[in-house]
């Protein structure tokens, strides 16, 4: 809320990738300013966000542009939500694109759903991948890597978090193929722009002070 108040941003659509709270838990917040903003998730028909405005189901297929940049939801199926365990397996997947650079949110999604997505999704290369599952060691497989072959991996995860993320296989994994890791512990704030597409901008670097911690 700081963050859109201080851009002075209008939000015309808020996408959730799926119910858990690390992904929904400030929703009815940034709903509650930004009155007009559509919602689309892959949230059950009684999820309390129902009640806040109602949400358009996610389904690989649906497709939108604005100002000339493509919006594209790869990720889920409709078979996807019949059956699934765990709601990480009905993550909205969002490419975003404007014909020059490409970004990748792939929500929580596993390596079952990372095959499928690279199996079923022609050229599927990104500048930007939002790395799924917080870099998670069930995520970032080598098919759905050397499908999106990304020259910047931005992994959203807390400094020590219980969870070890992002997985240290996995950072070799990426580092393997040479693709920058950055993780928001490091980074803080990331800025990226199809303008510059091989670059990140990390708001803990270019707003250092004497007084910040640099973690190790
Ligand atoms: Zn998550």
């Amino acid at each position: 809320m700081p963050l859109l108040r201080a851009l002075g941003e209008r939000l015309d659509t808020v996408v959730l990738s799926h119910r858990d709270s690390d992904h929904t838990g400030g929703a009815p917040a940034v709903l509650a300013m930004q009155a007009e903003a559509e919602l689309r998730s892959s949230v059950e028909a009684g999820h309390p966000l129902q009640q806040l405005r109602p949400v358009q189901r996610c389904l690989t297929g649906q497709q939108w542009t604005w100002d000339g940049v493509r919006f594209e939801i790869l990720h889920p199926q409709e078979a996807d939500y019949a059956g699934f365990t765990k709601p990480n397996a009905v993550s909205c997947v969002l490419r975003v694109g404007n014909g020059r650079a490409t970004v990748l949110l792939a929500g929580d999604i596993e390596r079952v759903q990372e095959a499928a997505l690279a199996a079923r999704t022609p050229a599927l290369q990104a500048d930007l991948l939002l790395v799924p599952h917080h870099g998670s060691k069930t995520s970032s497989t080598p098919a759905l890597l050397d499908a999106v072959q990304p020259r910047i991996a931005l992994v959203q995860a807390g400094y020590r978090n219980r969870f070890g993320h992002p997985a240290g296989e996995v950072v070799a994994r990426y580092a393997e193929r040479r693709i920058e890791v950055v993780d928001s512990a490091h980074c803080g704030a990331a800025r990226w722009s199809s303008a510059h597409p091989g670059s990140v901008r990390c708001e803990r670097q270019e707003g250092r002070r004497y007084w910040h911690h640099q973690p190790p």
